[in-house]
């Protein structure tokens, strides 16, 4: 495939959906199956997250910025994104999804916006998480000032996302990388093993 024609994030995103997708490939049914159930405490935590994100700021945000086709929360290219996303986000799709993901890469973003950015909103299955995680500051007011029974359950999904991405204890997305660098996979979006700041932080904690 050649990618010369695309932006450097691009080829990135495809090169380590690419790794992910050859490394599945490999794996026997049970493999495949103990690797999804492994996810499944994570996939709770996200649905339940996507339920609070809708029933306190569905409306606001459709109002401020997905009705305009304004969304500042997808208005970059380069959003970070954990390898343990791509995983995720690649073992919930259907085959539709995963091609739909790589003709997107495939060709030129000529839009300001994320290149993940749909019609109907992202295209990832299971958006990455520092996009599930994101509220801007007018919809924090929105939700929170007034409300701080909503504020109390928003502290405890940042409590709860720490779990599985903040390495200061085993986490699961640490664990993911390592499942997969087993399986002969490197990518540039391995930052539990190749980021200087979440390296510090597991030196700390003796990972
Ligand atoms: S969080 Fe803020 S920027 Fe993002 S969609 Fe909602 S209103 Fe828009
Ligand atoms: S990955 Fe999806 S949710 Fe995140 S910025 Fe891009 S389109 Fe928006």
């Amino acid at each position: 495939m050649n990618l010369d024609h695309v932006s450097e994030y691009q080829r990135d995103q495809w090169v380590s959906f690419k790794a992910i997708e050859q490394a599945c490939r490999q794996l026997t049914d049970l493999q495949g199956q103990e690797l999804q159930e492994s996810l499944s405490t994570y996939v709770e935590f996200r649905e339940d997250l996507a339920a609070f994100q809708q029933q306190y700021f569905g409306a606001f945000c459709r109002d401020a910025c997905f009705d305009s086709g304004v969304s500042a929360c997808c208005g970059f290219e380069s959003i970070i994104t954990f390898f343990a996303d791509q995983v995720l986000t690649y073992l919930l799709s259907t085959p539709d999804q995963v091609a739909a993901l790589f003709r997107r890469l495939e060709q030129p973003n000529r839009t300001s916006n994320c290149v993940f950015l749909g019609d109907r909103g992202c295209i990832w299955s299971l958006p990455p998480i520092s996009c599930a995680m994101f509220l801007c500051d007018k919809a924090k007011q929105h939700g929170f000032d007034g409300n701080p029974h909503a504020l109390a359950i928003w502290e405890e999904f940042l409590r709860r996302e720490k779990e599985y991405t903040h390495p200061t204890q085993p986490v699961l997305f640490d664990d993911i990388e390592s499942y997969f660098m087993l399986l002969g996979v490197d990518s540039p979006h391995m930052y539990f093993h190749h980021g200087p700041g979440l390296l510090e932080l597991k030196a700390r904690a003796d990972l």
